[in-house]
């Protein structure tokens, strides 16, 4: 399993470098996250973020 730790989002956690280069969002389970690797000291890691509810909105009200 990854080492899990808490730290500055934007800062790498190895180096304290915050010249991060970020991947896309990605989704696992009911959380989030960002891949980034660390061009100063090669450090590749993931951001996580819970996801949680905001809203409900109707696309298409469907039939009766
Ligand atoms: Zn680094």
């Amino acid at each position: 399993m990854d080492k899990e730790m808490r730290c500055t989002p934007g800062t790498c956690p190895k180096c304290g470098s915050e010249e991060l280069d970020y991947g896309c969002l990605n989704v696992q389970d009911a959380m989030v996250y960002y891949s980034f690797s660390c061009p100063v000291c090669r450090l590749e890691a993931r951001e996580w973020y819970d996801l949680s509810y905001a809203s409900t909105t109707i696309t298409d009200e469907g039939v009766v």
